[in-house]
């Protein structure tokens, strides 16, 4: 008897097939550009749909382990990384997904390319972006810092493309009292008299990729005063020539329901030796250009698990035979699918914009405008694509029916990662609320500010079609920001934030002449009540 076998999902040249970012790159990249940056894409969505793809299969089971004493009694705290982060190294230096942003061989636009490299490399590395992530914004913030022997000793190795000099960076803010609240951070930094070092005493609570060579962090020099204003931004390496760690002590790695290939650790800092980046206070302030760069891989993270899931449902779609026909033909599943595509094609127009502002303000070609415009997009950005992302991912799990749940497709991590993205660089409701201070940025009322946005949003919108969903969910903003005062005006921060996020999308879909843009509004943009 011949069994049934059902033919897996499978992924081509994921630069290939993504019509989304062929047809977003050919409009905002002038043809030399394109032509120029083309092969590097070809081969990164070669790799993330073929070699890369499967050894994220083979790596499945594999965890990074911590080794906190070797046979001696020595204290080591050492980390092994999984196979397929290893590799995940090698390419991200070699293929530049760092440095060709740093290398700007194409003005701002090299950020824009620098994305699309990260998006399509993410969804088979099993978030390799968060180191990654931290160490573009490393770079960004040891640059913008303007201290001179930082950026001599550190930066060249995290923009190189040489995998053997090649540094990660981590991030290293929360502490138990808090991950938003982080001026209540209780990490001591005592200077060593007669020295430019300092030491840092505690504990940091969620410390993700560890096994980078260098962190950013937090600490209070003895004597400034409680909150954030009193914490100053540190530079550390982690490791000494032998490969001890630094007065750190690793004490465990977190059990994580996702991103379980990203070694985060609890660490205790024993006098860990440590240098200034920018002056000796307002370290929450000066750490800030890392988590806007952050915030930038957040969003392009999401719309890249989006587009990984959603690539392989419209696979399994063609392949999957219910009720006499493939689940293609059928009308509800297709419906369901193009909503979620909506979702997605809504996402990679904002994260993507917000790479266009970004790049322009790393090389000055940006105005006033848009750099306010920046100021107040990354925090909306962050917090509405990653909500779209775990909605979609949990929807694509659902479209693979009982497969979609079961482990060894693959597919389950796709939810479980997505999860992490609105909880690190900013909760949800931590940005909403930052929203809310963004739009005061050059005025105390947000009405002011948000009048900024609606004309940024005419400016997107100039003479383009039927505007009428955008304009309503606009003026019904403005309307609820003039009545909402006090407690009204924080308890709907996130409806607002979202609101603004869906509005900027369905405006960027229809300025980009996507056919999506009908069903996205369709869904709803405007949550506010
Ligand atoms: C996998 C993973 C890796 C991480 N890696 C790192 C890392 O490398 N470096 C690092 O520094 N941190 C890291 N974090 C920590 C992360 O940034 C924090 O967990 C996050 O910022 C939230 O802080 P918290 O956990 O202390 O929660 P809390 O700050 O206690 O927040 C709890 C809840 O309260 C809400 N909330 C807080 N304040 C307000 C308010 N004013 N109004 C309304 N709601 C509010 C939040 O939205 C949240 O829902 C990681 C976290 C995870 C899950």
């Amino acid at each position: 008897m011949k069994l049934f076998q059902q033919a897996p999902p499978a992924l081509k040249n994921q630069y290939d097939d993504d019509r989304v970012l062929g047809s977003y790159l050919a409009r905002v990249l002038p043809a030399d550009v394109l032509s120029d940056v083309q092969e590097s894409l070809v081969e990164m969505g070669r790799l993330a749909g073929g070699e890369l793809y499967e050894l994220q299969l083979a790596d499945r089971l594999n965890e990074p382990t911590l080794t906190q004493w070797d046979a001696w009694g020595n204290r080591i705290d050492k980390i092994e990384l999984t196979p397929l982060w290893r590799r995940a190294e090698r390419i991200a230096a070699e293929h530049g997904v760092v440095a060709t942003a740093y290398e700007q061989k194409h003005g701002s636009l090299s950020r824009v390319h620098q994305c699309a490299l990260a998006y399509l490399f993410t969804p088979s590395t099993d978030i390799y972006s968060c180191p990654l992530a931290m160490t573009d914004g490393a770079a960004r913030t040891i640059l913008n810092s303007g201290n001179q022997a930082l950026i001599d000793r550190a930066v060249s190795h995290l923009i190189t493309r040489d995998p053997e000099q090649f540094w990660t960076a981590g991030q290293w803010m929360t502490e138990l009292t808090g991950g938003s609240d982080v001026g209540l951070a209780e990490t001591i930094a005592k200077q060593e008299p007669g020295s430019n070092t300092f030491r840092l005493y505690g504990r940091k609570w969620f410390t993700s990729a560890i096994a980078s060579q260098m962190a950013l962090t937090l600490a209070r020099p003895e004597g400034n005063p409680a909150g954030g204003r009193g914490l100053a931004l540190f530079y550390l390496e982690t490791r000494d020539e032998h490969g001890r760690p630094r007065n750190i002590q690793i004490n465990r790695l977190k059990d994580k329901l996702g991103t379980r290939k990203v070694p985060t650790a609890e660490l205790t800092l024993d006098g860990a030796p440590a240098q200034l980046v920018k002056g000796s206070t307002d370290g929450v302030r000066n750490i800030a250009p890392l988590l806007n760069i952050t915030r930038l891989w957040n969003g392009i993270s999401a719309v890249a698990l989006m587009r990984r899931g959603l690539a392989l449902s419209f696979d399994y779609a063609s392949k999957r035979v219910a009720f006499g026909a493939p689940l293609s033909e059928k009308a509800l599943h297709r419906d369901t699918l193009t909503t979620l595509q909506a979702e997605f094609e809504a996402a990679f127009h904002f994260a993507f914009y917000v790479a266009e502002l970004t790049g322009k303000s790393e090389t000055g070609e940006i105005s006033d405008d848009d750099e306010w415009l920046l100021r107040v997009l990354t925090p909306i950005m962050k917090l509405t694509t990653a909500k779209q992302a775990v909605m979609v991912t949990s929807e694509v799990l659902e479209s693979f029916g009982g497969a979609g749940y079961v482990e060894d497709t693959g597919l389950p991590v796709l939810l479980r990662d997505s999860q992490v993205l609105p909880i690190w660089e900013g909760t949800t409701n931590v940005l909403a609320l930052d929203t809310l201070r963004a739009l005061t940025t050059d005025n105390t009322d947000p009405s002011h500010g948000l009048m900024r946005f609606d004309a940024a949003i005419k400016q997107i919108l100039e003479g383009v079609g039927d505007v009428s969903v955008v304009r309503a969910a606009l003026d019904h903003a403005a309307s609820w920001l003039a009545e909402a005062k006090g407690e009204a005006l924080e308890a709907g921060a996130r409806r607002f934030s979202l609101t603004l996020g869906r509005t900027i999308e369905l405006a960027l879909l229809i300025k980009h002449k996507m056919n999506s843009a009908h069903r996205f509004a369709s869904v709803g943009v405007d949550l506010i009540f």
